[in-house]
C-alpha cells in the first residue's frame, strides 16, 4: 500500500465545523508538506462559525479573519460540505470509514447554567440566544426579547457581556451601518432600555474584559458608564494581582473603571457596573420582575481568589436579563464527552475515551478541545498542536485509501440532504452584500435557511 500522505494515497481528513479552529487546522494540514485532502462539514449553509455569528456587528475588524479563511477555502485540497449535520445526516462511524482522520472543531454551542431558582423565567435569556439573534443565526431568528423593559441586567463580566451591553446601549445610528440582522436593528430601534446593570461575582481586578472592550463601553454616544468609587477599593490580594507585571490587563481595567466614577454626563442610558455580587434568585409573576443578589467577599490567595457569599442580599428590579457566564460544548453521539467541563477529553488534540485511552483516528481543536477561552487567534496555535499530533500518528493510522466526500455525496443524496459547496456560499455572500448596499450596510445577512436555499435555487 502507498504511503499515507503521498500523491498516490492522500491523507483524507474530515473537519467538523467551519469556525476559526476548523480553518486553522485546514491551513496547518495544507502547509504540512504531506499530500492532503480536507473536507469540511458544517451544519449551517454558511461558514465561519462564531466569526460570522458571534463577533459583534460593530467589530468589523475582527471579522477580517474571514479573508484568511476564504483564501484557505479556495485551496485545491479543500472541499466544503455545508448544510450537513454530523451525527444526524452522517454518523461518526461513516466518517471514520471514509476518512483517515476526523477532526472535531465544532466549538462550544451552549451556555453554562447559573443554577439558581427562576433562571428560566420569561425575560431571562442566555447571551448565546441574544448574540445569535442580532447576528442573524438561523437558530435564533425567531427569539423574542422584550425591549420595552427599562431595566436590563447582564450577569458576567467577560467580553461577551461587553458585546451584549454595547448592543443594548448603542443608538440605532451607531449600529445601522453594521452587518447587524435587520430584524434586530428594527427591534433595537424601539428599545426602551434605559439602565443596563453588569454584574460581576468578583471584584474589578478580576473582571475578564479586555481593555479595548471595556474602554469602548465608556465611549458610547448616548450612554454613560457608571461605577461607584467605593466598589473599586481593592483588598490586599487584588492589589497584589494588579501589581504583577504579567497582569497589566487587569491593572488597566481597574484604571478604566476608575474613569467611570466621574459624574454621569446625563446621557439617555446608563451602564452600571456592580462587583462582588452573585444572583441567587430571579423572581416575578410569570415573568422576570426582580433579581436577588447576594453580596460576596473574596477568599483565598491572590490569583486564586474566589467569591463567597456573605449572606447579605439586595434586590434589583429588572425586566430583562442576560446570562453571560461562559459557553459550554455540546455532546455528539459517538464521540467521548466530559459533561462537567463541556469539552471532548483529549491529550494534545487526540481524543480519549472514558478510560483515558486514545480513540484512533479522532481529533479535536478549538473550544471543544480546551473550553471557551481566548480570542480568535488563540485557535491557530490550538489547531496547529492538534494537527501536529495527527501528523505524528500517521505511521499508526490505517493507510487504506479513502474516498472522502466522493463517498459522502451519494450517501447524503440518498438521505435527501442538500449539500452546499463553497462556490454556493460565495453566491450567498454576494447576495448578502447586494442586499446591504441600499441600507449602507456591509451586508444584510439571510436569517432563514429556506431563504438561503431559495437564493441558490
Ligand atoms: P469569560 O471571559 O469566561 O467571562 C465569563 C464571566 O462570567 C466572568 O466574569 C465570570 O466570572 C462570570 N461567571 C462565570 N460563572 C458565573 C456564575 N456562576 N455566576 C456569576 N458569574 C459567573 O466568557 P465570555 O465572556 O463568554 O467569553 C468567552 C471567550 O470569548 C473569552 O475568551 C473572551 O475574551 C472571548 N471573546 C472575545 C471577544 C473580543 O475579543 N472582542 C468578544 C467576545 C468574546 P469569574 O471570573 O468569577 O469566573
Amino acid at each position: 500500500m502507498s504511503i499515507l500522505g503521498s500523491e498516490q494515497n492522500p491523507l483524507r481528513v474530515a473537519v467538523v465545523g467551519s469556525g476559526p479552529s476548523g480553518f486553522y487546522a485546514t491551513e496547518a494540514l495544507i502547509k504540512s508538506g504531506k499530500t492532503v485532502r480536507i473536507d469540511m462539514l458544517e451544519r449551517l449553509p454558511v461558514p465561519f462559525g462564531l466569526v460570522r455569528s458571534g463577533v459583534a456587528p460593530d467589530h468589523p475588524k475582527l471579522k477580517q479573519a474571514i479573508l484568511v479563511y476564504d483564501k484557505i477555502a479556495r485551496s485545491a485540497q479543500f472541499r466544503f460540505l455545508a448544510n450537513v449535520t454530523v451525527g444526524r445526516d452522517v454518523t461518526i462511524d461513516e466518517l471514520c470509514a471514509h476518512y483517515h482522520a476526523v477532526l472535531f472543531t465544532c466549538g462550544a454551542e451552549t451556555d453554562r447554567r447559573l443554577g439558581v431558582p427562576g433562571e428560566d423565567l420569561a425575560g431571562s435569556h442566555t447571551a448565546t440566544e441574544f448574540v445569535g439573534w442580532y447576528n442573524a443565526h438561523p437558530d435564533y431568528r425567531d427569539r423574542v426579547f422584550d425591549l420595552s423593559q427599562e431595566i436590563a441586567v447582564i450577569i458576567g463580566q467577560g467580553n461577551v457581556a461587553a458585546d451584549v451591553a454595547r448592543v443594548l446601549a448603542k443608538t440605532v445610528d451607531e449600529l445601522k451601518h453594521t452587518d447587524i440582522a435587520g430584524h434586530a436593528l428594527e427591534a433595537l430601534a424601539e428599545s426602551r432600555v434605559r439602565e443596563i446593570h453588569v454584574i460581576g461575582r468578583r471584584g474589578p481586578a478580576q473582571a475578564k474584559f479586555t481593555n479595548r472592550e471595556l474602554r469602548e463601553l465608556g465611549e458610547l454616544d448616548d450612554c454613560d458608564a457608571v461605577a461607584e468609587a467605593r466598589d473599586l477599593e481593592l483588598n490586599p490580594e487584588s492589589l497584589e494581582e494588579i501589581a504583577n507585571k504579567n497582569n497589566v490587563v487587569s491593572a488597566k481595567n481597574v484604571e478604566i473603571f476608575r474613569s467611570f466614577t466621574a459624574p454621569p454626563s446625563g446621557k439617555a442610558r446608563r451602564l452600571v457596573f456592580h462587583f462582588l455580587k452573585s444572583p441567587v434568585r430571579l423572581l416575578g409573576e410569570g415573568r422576570l420582575e426582580r433579581l436577588i443578589l447576594e453580596r460576596n467577599h473574596l477568599q483565598r490567595p491572590a490569583f486564586q481568589q474566589a467569591a463567597r457569599g456573605t449572606g447579605e442580599t439586595e434586590e434589583l428590579f429588572c425586566g430583562i436579563l442576560f446570562r453571560s457566564i461562559g459557553y459550554k460544548g455540546l455532546p455528539m453521539a459517538g464521540v467521548p464527552f466530559d459533561e462537567k467541563s463541556g469539552v471532548i477529553p483529549n491529550r494534545s488534540g487526540r481524543v480519549q475515551d472514558a478510560n483515558g485511552s486514545v480513540v484512533p483516528q479522532v481529533y479535536c481543536a478549538g473550544w471543544i478541545k480546551r473550553g471557551p477561552t481566548g480570542i480568535i487567534g488563540t485557535n491557530r496555535a490550538c489547531s496547529v498542536e492538534t494537527v501536529g499530533s495527527l501528523l505524528a500518528d500517521l505511521p499508526n493510522l490505517d493507510a487504506t485509501p479513502r474516498a472522502g466526500a466522493d463517498a459522502l455525496y451519494p450517501l447524503l443524496e440518498t438521505r435527501g440532504v442538500r449539500v452546499l459547496s463553497y462556490p454556493e456560499w460565495l453566491k450567498l455572500d454576494t447576495a448578502e452584500v447586494e442586499r446591504g448596499k441600499p441600507k449602507g450596510k456591509p451586508r444584510e445577512k439571510f436569517t432563514r435557511i429556506e431563504d438561503m436555499l431559495a437564493v441558490l435555487g
